[in-house]
């Protein structure tokens, strides 16, 4: 029997971004057709009963399923597509409000503390002058000062000495940006857990460790990733944060700490370069085989649907 083949959009700045590209191929090697949408150049018609989304002029049509690529610069456009496709009752590997959430640092922790997962002791405040009692509510120097929207390391800080802590504060508070002040744990020794959870499974998993010198480990920064195994408690948190953030597709970002793994960010677009070359396993494909599940579970929802109303 042939099997359906199915339309599958990839939002998507620019389709020669790795991840792109290997999403794109797991689709066409699986038989499906990808179509590359960049989510700036969408137009979303908004009327009563009949939502709609133009892409250079021309209706999008038959879309089975979409797979968000939102860079955390154009959360708010690219969440706003998500959404509209949503009405249009088209399954999302990622839900317009979780990509929403997950780009705020400071609601997700909020999310994650609440579901009783471990993470460094945080604080969040508006622009207070009380830097010094910021500074003792996190257990003093050296601390990490982190800007609430930043990514790929770049806004996040380490301050050595109080002093240090007290200026970097200022100067951020000055300049009206908001901040998280941060217990820095040292024991990481410069490295992190990415956990690539899929569908309530650890897919994927590596260490990144930073360069020489270097506390943080983005890859970005010139981090390197090796291949490891979590153990059960790691893997357990990835799996409760991913699930408590509502994103079935995520990368869970942990540090080792004396205290178990604390959790620091749960990415809802993780890349799939670092972790498919260090794992040496096809993730796409993984991404792909979890789309087409919830396809399939969708039009079986609307038959059933569809079913009872005749
Ligand atoms: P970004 O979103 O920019 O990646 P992260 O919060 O993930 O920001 O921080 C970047 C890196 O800095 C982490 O991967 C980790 O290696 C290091 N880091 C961040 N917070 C801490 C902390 N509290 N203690 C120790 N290292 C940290
Ligand atoms: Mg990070």
């Amino acid at each position: 029997m042939q099997h359906p083949i199915y339309k599958i959009v990839i939002l998507s700045r620019n389709r020669s971004l790795y991840s792109t590209k290997r999403l794109v191929e797991a689709i066409e090697n699986k038989g499906h057709e990808a179509v590359i949408l960049d989510h700036l150049k969408c137009d979303i018609v908004i009327e009563q009963d009949k939502p709609s989304i133009y892409y250079k002029g021309e209706r999008v049509k038959n879309v089975d399923a979409v797979i968000p690529r939102i860079g955390a610069s154009v959360t708010f456009y690219g969440a706003a597509v998500v959404r509209q496709f949503e009405m249009m009752n088209v399954p999302t590997a990622v839900e317009s409000q979780a990509l929403v959430r997950s780009r705020d640092k400071l609601r997700s922790l909020q999310i994650l503390a609440r579901a009783d997962i471990g993470m460094p002791k945080t604080v969040f405040t508006n622009y207070s002058k009380e830097v010094k009692k910021i500074i003792d509510s996190v257990g003093g120097a050296p601390l990490i000062v982190k800007l609430l929207e930043g990514t790929q390391g770049y806004g996040v800080v380490l301050a050595p000495t109080k002093k240090a802590a007290e200026s970097i504060i200022e100067a951020f508070h000055s300049m009206k940006a908001r901040v998280i002040v941060q217990e820095f744990i040292e024991e990481a020794k410069g490295a992190d857990l990415r956990a690539f959870v899929i569908d309530n499974k650890v897919v994927g998993a590596m260490k990144r460790q930073g360069k020489e010198g270097e506390f943080r480990s983005n890859l970005h920064q010139g981090g390197t990733g090796t291949l490891i195994k979590l153990t059960k408690e790691e893997r357990k948190v990835a799996l409760t944060a991913a699930k408590a953030m509502g994103l079935s597709i995520a990368g869970v970002d942990m540090l080792q700490s004396e205290r178990g793994p604390l959790v620091l960010e749960v990415n809802s677009s993780p890349g799939l370069e670092g972790i498919e070359k260090t794992t040496n396993k096809d993730i796409a494909t993984e991404v792909i085989n979890f789309v087409v599940k919830r396809i399939e579970q969708s039009k079986r929802r609307k038959s059933k649907k569809y079913n009872s109303d005749v």
